[in-house]
């Protein structure tokens, strides 16, 4: 099963991200989670990213695609995997569609969380103030959540489209529980599970 998730910050994409893989038996590979730890280990890799990252923009598409173009060739990935804030520009379409060739597969599933931009808003200040699982996020703030927000409607939201065109976008309601939505996404996906 290969599949992308999408939505705007603070749609608990990251949280449904990593029970689907689990529940589905593939590896997430979450570029937001992959960047923050390379900014943590202090490599030449965060070293790189860490402004923009904080600054709420996105890092470069060839970058943030060598990325994940080398962690989809590892031996993990081979049988599957669930995409999570990749790809987030055109550009980065472009980018997976060569990895994915080259490897000789395709996505079967762009999975769109939809929650209301108030929600989003809410749940992300809370996030702030609160701590992301007891863990500071710089881009946390509400300037910079703000940001992010701008940044996804201009550059990731007509990403989706794309792969509306193509046929393999399922549209979820992202609001609720974390169980409920969970639930709504594993239905969702049922007809691809193998
Ligand atoms: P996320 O946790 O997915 O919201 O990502 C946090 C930050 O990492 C973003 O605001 C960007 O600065 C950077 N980032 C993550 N994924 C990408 C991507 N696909 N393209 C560009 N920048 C990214």
């Amino acid at each position: 099963m290969r599949i992308a998730i999408f939505g705007p910050p603070g749609a608990g994409k990251g949280t449904q991200a990593r029970l689907i893989a689990a529940r589905f038996g593939i590896p997430h590979i979450g570029t937001g989670d992959m960047l923050r730890a390379a900014v943590r280990s202090g490599s030449e890799l965060g070293k790189t990213v860490k402004d923009v990252m904080e600054s709420g923009r996105l890092v470069s598409d060839e970058l943030i695609g060598e990325v994940v173009a080398s962690r989809l060739a590892e031996a993990d990935a081979a049988a599957g995997f669930l995409l999570d804030g990749f790809p987030r520009t055109a550009r980065q379409v472009e980018i997976l569609d060569e990895a994915l060739a080259e490897l000789g597969v395709d996505l079967d599933r762009v999975v769109v969380l939809e929650v209301p931009e108030e929600v989003v808003l809410a749940r992300m200040v809370g996030r702030s103030q609160l701590g992301d699982e007891g863990r500071f996020r710089a881009d946390d703030r509400e300037d910079v959540i703000r940001e992010r927000l701008r940044v996804h409607q201009e550059q990731t939201a007509p990403v989706a489209a794309i792969y509306g065109t193509r046929g393999l976008v399922t549209v979820v309601d992202g609001s609720g529980s974390i169980e409920a939505v969970f639930e709504r996404i594993s239905e969702s996906l049922q007809e691809i599970a193998r």
